[in-house]
This record gives C-alpha cells, structure tokens and sequence, in this order.
C-alpha cells in the first residue's frame, strides 16, 4: 500500500509541487496597501484600485503609498520606511507659493539674466512695495503705461487678484506679490488661455523630471480685449482660473475636443499645426522653463530631503515623489512666461476631459514610481545587513603602516564597489522608467550634452547660492553631493577600471592574489511594481533582492554600458561613425565563428563574409579619423601665459635638462600640494581640450559615446589615480597602458599612439602649471606682494577657475590672469588673438 502510494507520487510529482507553489504563493503574496486618508479625489481612489492596490485603513501609517492632497509636515517623512512612497516632497513650498519662488527665480535672474528672463517682474509686498512704486514713477517719466496684477502670495483658484492701472493705486497689504500684466496673450478663438502642464518629479538626488505630454488649457469666456480701466474689473476677460470661469454665463463644457472652455494640450498642438507653428519648438522651450524652474528649488527640496532623510544611502529610491501643476502663459510670440506651480493641482474631474487626462496621468505617475510590494522584505534585509557590517567594522589601532595603507585601500575599494552598484542601479532604473513611462517624457536629465553642461551650471550657482546661506559643514558635504551627482558623474567601466587598478596593484605586490573580481555584478534588470501585472506572482521570488544582485554571474560586457553607448549613439552620432563604433563588436562577433563549425553553411559564411568586409570598410574609415585626430594632437602644445610656443618648449627643455633638481619639486608640488580637485583640474585643461579637438574632427557633439573618447577618459583617470600618482609613475617611464590589458575593447596601434600623446600633454601641462606657479611665487617674494587667487593656497599660482576650465565664462579669467593651455602649433595669429580658443 506504502509501495503503491509512494508510485502514484512518483508519477504525480508536478501536480504535488504545483499545489505546493500555489499555497506558498498565496501565503507569500504581498500587497501594495495605500492610504487614502489624505486626498478627497474620487479619480484617485479608482486609480490605484486599477492597478491592483489596496486601499488601507485610514490609520495605516505604514501603508506603502501614502497620498495628501496638501502639504505634508517634515517629520511625517522622516518617519517613514524606506519602502513607503509620499506624494510630496518636502521643501517644494520654496517654488509652490508665489513670493518664494519670486524671490528664488530673482536670486538666478540676478546671476543668469539670459536664462531667467520667464517669469513676469514680481514685487513682494510689503518688503518690496517702494521699489516697485519707484519703478512706477520710472515708467511714467518714460510715458510707458504698464498695468499691474495684484495677488495673495498663498492664493489659488484666482481668489483676491485685481487688476490695477495706477500702480500707486496698489495697497500694502502683506503677503502679497505684484506682478508686471502680460498684456499681450496668446489666445485661442479670441479668448486668453493658460495651461496647465503637469510634470513629475520622480526623485531629487538626482533630480529626474519627467513632462506628461497632455494637459488642460483653460479659457476665458469674455474675447480679450487689452486691459483699459472699462474692462479691468472685467474677470471672465483677465483671468483664465476654471473656478472664476464656470460661474459665467458663456463658459462651456467641452462637447467636443475642440470646442468648450476647457480644451486639451492635445487640441493645442493641433490648433498650433494647423496654424502653422512649430509645436516642437514650443514643448522644448516650456520645458526649458520648467527645468530651470526646478532647477531654482532643488537646493531646498535636495536640503530638505536629506534633513528628513538622514541616513538615505545616495542614490537609494526616494520616497517622495511630486506631480506638480506649472501654469504658464504664452505671449502672442509664442514665448511661455511662467505663471505659477502648483503642488496639489486639483485632480477634479467635472468633465470628461479632467477625467480622461487625470486618470492617465496618475496611472503612468505610479507606474514610474513603480511601489513594489517586496521592498518592505527588501528593507529589513537591508537593515539587518548594515547593522552586521557595523559590528563586523575593524577597530582599534593597527599595527604598522601597511597595515594602514590596506586599510585604507580596502576602503577605497569598498566606496568604489558602493559606487558601482549605485551606478547600476541608476542605470536600471532609468532603463525601466525608459519603458514605463507611458505618456511622460524625461526632460532631465536630457539627453543631450550641451543641455546637460548649461543645467549643470545653473545647479551649481542654484547650490551655491543655497550653500553660502547655510554655511560649515552642510555647506562642504552638499557641495561634495552635488560635485558627485552633477560634475564628476562616473560611468560605470570607468569605475571598473578604477577598481581594477587597485587588483593590478595587490597582485604587484604579491598579496591577495587570485582575488579577480571586478566589483559586484550588473543589475541584469529592474524589479518593477508587479500589482497591476501578475498579482500571483510571489515578488519576493520573482524581484531581485540586494544580496541576490551581487550572485549574478556577470556578462563579459556590462549589460549597462553597452545598452547606454548604444543609446546615445543612435541618437546623436553622425551615421558614418556610429557604424564605425558598432563595427568593432560586429567585427570581432564575425571573426569569432569557427570556420569548420558543423552549421557553417555557404549562406552563413558568405553573410559573416559580407559582415567582414563592411566592417573593414567601416574600420578603414575609423582608423582615418584617429589618424587625423592623432596628427592634431601631435600639433597641439600647453601653452606658457604670456609666451610663445618656443619659449614653453625651452622651459620644457630646461626642466627636463635639470630634472634631478626639479624631481623631487615637481613631486612635492603634484602629490603633496594640489588636492585631489586640483590636480583632477590641471588634467582637465588638456581633456577639455582634446573633447574640442575630439568633437571637431568626428563632427559630433556628443563625444563621450565615442569609443576613442570613452578610451582617452580612461587614460584621464588612470593619470588621476592613487592622488596622481598614475600621472607621476609616467615620468619614471612607468607605463598605464596596462589599462587595457583586461579591456573587452580593442585598441589599435593608433588610438594607443593617440593615448600616448595625451600623457605627454598631462605631463607637459603639469610641468608648466608648475614652472608657471614658481615663477608667479618668486615674484610675488621679490615684489612683496600678494600673489592672486592659488591652486591650493599656496601663494603664486594662478589657477583658471573651475568654471573657466568648462566653458565661455572662464574666457574672461583666462584674459585677465592669463593661464595654462593647450595650444596648437600653428600660424600664430589664431592663437595669439584669442589665447582661449585653444583650437578651432
Ligand atoms: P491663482 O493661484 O489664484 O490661480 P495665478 O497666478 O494662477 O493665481 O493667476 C490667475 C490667473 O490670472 C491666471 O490663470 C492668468 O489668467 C491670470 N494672470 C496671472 N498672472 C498674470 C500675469 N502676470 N499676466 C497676465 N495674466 C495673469
């Protein structure tokens, strides 16, 4: 009976484990609980219900989404558990109430007049009430008639606006702003309109926005008509708010998506066609002003954040997110001027419009927030891990130096382990909010180069401004975030190559070898929220928890690094060199196929054949390029201020001659005196420089996707490593190339030549940033005076700015100081005039 029981399991074994899964499943399955409490939209409600959520009791603190429809206080978010979500985030009010986000937008007008020029002159009352009396008075002294509009600073719905023509008319009422009147709008059927664009704000560190390509356009239901005093009491005329415009007796309901006073973003982009105006132009503009916008609050909602979050490792999944209203108003040119944000938009759904727009936008909000029910497993885990990591921490003192030094290796390497699995985790979660975006768009981090350059600047004067009030300690780490976060981004093989420097050097030393592996390995994927998917599926199985990420065997080629060259490649880089990039691994795939393989077939063959010599073709092409590159930098020279190239060449020639005097000074000066920023900007003026040459002869803007600059990146921060000790070991005939023993890429004899060059130029470069330095200290000692502004505080030297090593502003700098560049070896002229222009 035993033997005919244990038979029949034998012969039923799946429908024993099917069973087994199911109850397990069932028993494992998890919710993603939401808490309602806060928001007293229906449309909300209905939302996460469809995406399979489960709306929790009101008491349900710890529910995984928590939505409010107003404010949320600081400490409710530093209570929360790193798997729970927020619709808001903290420090937002700085942009959402109308005389902080004057007073932020003034602050970036003040130092960008060219890029802050959206937002209508503003006056806060009562503080500002005399200056803008005395503009006033200007302005009739000019006979230029300007009309005012009057407004709470906490208003909404168009709740105490008024219109004045006399600006001496205005009371000085507190907690008011005045605005200039934008009188010339454009209008949509002989109505004035505004828009309502809504944009998430996924996360603040990094920031990552995102535009959701519909909205509401909302009219006014009197025919514009320029403001005279008959018509400025006239609301229907002036305002466009839906709350003022439904009580008159001309506001209509859309019956149609082309008619009603309240229409679609969708509507406006086909009126705008129709009409002959370029839509795409327009959207990259209002995005501009949005990115600039949230550019303004990011300090304080980045600040506020981490004062709420302390302990947030960076780069970790925020738990707040934001879907905000931006109002904005275009002139009868098409300019968007902005009129205010909003930070609980209304998610009324009166009409079918607000309907069919609102419940579409919260759908793909939440999916690119992506709440997954097995982070709250994932969270504990995580607090168990870090709390072993510290008690497994070494202490006390250790023994001898090198004991030190590895500690300090080790601990390098640990950061650099945390950096890269911080970097693919980036990575796959913009793979994923790439493919679960819906109807968003990401507007930041753009994708391209110059726009990222131009944000990032704004960022840093927006943080420094920030910074300056905070002062001490928060100043430093947050200029140190930032500097991560926005400046010295590292990709993910440039970090690998770092860590295997450290390998390379263990190995040298003869200690832990055999330790070969090259950081913990790739995300392969990104879990993602399964609610609305496969609610029968266990998350806890089907996503990948931490310590299961680092047990995945890793692919030869970073999954990430290959899907983001691809990325921007076929995006940005002319056809001719985008196959060139693509060649090399064709090439190598083609060469690879065993010629005598048993599926060999003539079809198989002759296609490798084709493949083959395509990629020849492609490769002779590339190889053009890096020989023409080679030979601009063969020409290029660092030149000395205030010398020509022949006289650099003797200082060059002198150093070298005395170089056992000069040795230990050099080294003394690149390894003890510069600190590691410094140093990174002395290698800095030769790769802005080569990125120039780089761009002008592959004709692409876009050169960090190009294999030859992705290789000369990594000779930068070879140079750069172990405090700039790869940059010294070349002096001593030390080589780097050892680089790219490991490399997956295939470097030619060229492009090595042209990497060769380049430490010759970081070398020269620094002997003359040296030379340059003595020479300003000796002067200074025998003037006695004060030398300007130094590299590392040590009187004499002068240093392009940070800003001036970038771009155009340091043009200035450069001018006035002079500084060390990279300059050509060609007819003077065109360097002597514009000393900055290292080449055309
Ligand atoms: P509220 O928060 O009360 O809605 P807004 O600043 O959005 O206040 O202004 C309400 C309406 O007033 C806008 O929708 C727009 O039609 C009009 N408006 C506001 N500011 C200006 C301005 N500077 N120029 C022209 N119209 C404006």
């Amino acid at each position: 009976m035993l033997m005919n029981h244990n038979l029949m399991n034998a012969h039923q074994p799946d429908e024993d484990s099917n069973r087994k899964r199911a109850t397990n499943a069932k028993r494992t399955r998890r919710k993603i609980t939401v808490n309602l409490q806060g928001t007293r939209y229906e449309v909300v409600r209905e939302v996460v219900e469809k995406l399979g959520y489960t709306v929790t009791k009101d008491d349900d603190s710890l529910a995984y989404l928590l939505w409010n429809d107003t404010y949320v206080p600081t400490d409710r978010i530093s209570e929360m558990k790193s798997f729970q979500r927020i619709n808001h985030f903290p420090g937002m009010g700085e942009i959402c109430r109308k005389d902080c986000l004057a007073r932020n937008l003034s602050r970036m007008t003040k130092a960008h007049p060219e890029e802050y020029d959206f937002s209508p002159k503003t006056w806060i009352l009562p503080q500002e009430y005399n200056t803008l009396q005395n503009y006033s008075k200007d302005l009739k002294k000019k006979k230029k008639l300007k009309i005012f509009i009057f407004k709470p600073s906490n208003g909404a719905m168009g709740n105490g606006i008024a219109l004045y023509l006399n600006a001496e008319k205005i009371p000085q009422s507190e907690h008011t702003v005045v605005q200039e009147y934008l009188e010339r709008p454009f209008l949509i059927d002989g109505f004035k309109c505004d828009l309502r664009i809504y944009v998430l704000v996924s996360s603040c560190d990094p920031l990552k926005i995102f535009l959701f390509d519909d909205g509401l356009v909302r009219l006014g239901t009197e025919h514009y008509q320029e403001p005279t005093a008959q018509n400025l009491a006239v609301l229907f005329m002036h305002l466009t708010n839906y709350s003022i415009n439904k009580h008159s007796d001309t506001y209509e309901k859309g019956e149609t998506v082309h008619s009603g006073s309240k229409r679609s973003l969708k509507f406006l982009n086909e009126y705008m066609r129709r009409n002959g105006i370029e839509v795409a132009t327009l959207w990259a503009n209002i995005s501009d002003v949005i990115i600039k916008t949230m550019i303004c609050a990011l300090p304080h909602v980045h600040h506020a954040y981490k004062m709420c979050r302390p302990g947030q490792a960076p780069g970790s999944d925020s738990v707040c997110f934001e879907i905000l209203g931006f109002d904005i108003m275009l002139d009868r040119k098409l300019k968007p001027w902005l009129l205010e944000i909003n930070r609980s938009p209304s998610f009324g759904t009166n009409e079918q419009i607000d309907y069919d727009i609102k419940s579409a936008l919260l759908t793909d909000a939440l999916r690119i927030v992506n709440i997954r029910a097995s982070d709250k497993k994932k969270n504990l885990a995580a607090q168990k891990a870090a709390a072993q990591r510290r008690l497994l921490q070494p202490r006390g003192a250790l023994s001898d130096a090198d004991d030190r030094k590895r500690t300090l290796q080790d601990k390098r390497k640990e950061e650099l382990k945390d950096l890269l699995v911080r970097i693919r985790r980036d990575n796959a979660k913009t793979e994923f909010e790439d493919r679960n975006c819906g109807r968003f768009r990401r507007i930041f981090p753009p994708q391209d180069r110059f726009q990222q350059e131009k944000y990032t600047k704004l960022l840093l004067s927006a943080f420094s401004n920030l910074a300056s009030n905070v002062g001490g300690k928060a100043n430093s780490s947050m200029s140190r975030e930032i500097e991560r976060q926005y400046v010295t981004k590292y990709r993910e093989d440039e970090v690998l190559d770092m860590l295997a420097q450290y390998e390379t050097e263990e190995t040298v030393d003869g200690e832990w070898k055999g330790r070969r592996q090259r950081g913990p390995a790739p995300l392969t994927r990104m879990p993602c929220s399964n609610a609305d998917q496969d609610p029968d599926v266990d998350d806890s199985e089907s996503d990948l928890d931490d310590d299961e990420e680092a047990g995945i065997p890793q692919p030869q080629r970073p999954a990430r690094a290959a899907s983001s060259r691809q990325y921007s490649a076929k995006a940005r880089i002319p056809q001719r060199i985008r196959s060139g990039v693509r060649s090399q691994r064709q090439a190598s795939a083609a060469i690879h196929i065993p010629q005598d393989s048993s599926n060999n077939s003539l079809m198989h063959r002759s296609l490798s054949e084709d493949t083959e010599a395509i990629n020849r073709a492609i490769k002779e092409q590339e190889n053009e390029l890096v020989g023409i590159l080679l030979a601009s930098l063969q020409d290029m020279r660092i030149k000395f201020p205030g010398k020509s190239d022949e006289e650099a060449e003797e200082i060059l020639d002198k150093i070298m001659a005395d170089w056992k005097f000069h040795k230990p000074r050099v080294a003394s000066y690149w390894l003890v005196k510069l600190d590691s920023n410094k140093r990174r900007k002395v290698v800095e003026i030769v790769k802005s420089n080569i990125r120039a040459k780089v761009q002008h002869v592959y004709q692409t803007t876009d050169v960090e996707s190009l294999k030859i600059f992705r290789i000369f990146t990594r000779v930068f921060n070879r140079l750069l490593w172990s405090h700039g000790q790869g940059l010294w070991n070349c002096f001593a005939g030390n080589s780097w190339e050892t680089i790219f023993a490991k490399s997956t890429d295939v470097i030619s004899e060229r492009e090595m030549e042209c990497c060769r060059r380049i430490t010759e130029l970081c070398k020269d470069c620094l002997l003359i940033v040296y030379q340059f330095a003595n020479d300003a200290k000796n002067k200074s000692t025998t003037e006695g005076e004060t030398s300007r502004s130094n590299i590392s505080g040590n009187p004499g030297y002068t240093q392009p700015t940070k800003s001036s090593l970038a771009g155009p502003p340091i043009q200035a700098s450069l001018k006035s100081h002079g500084s060390v560049m990279v300059n050509k070896r060609q007819p003077k002229t065109s360097i002597s005039t514009q000393p900055y222009k290292i080449f055309s």
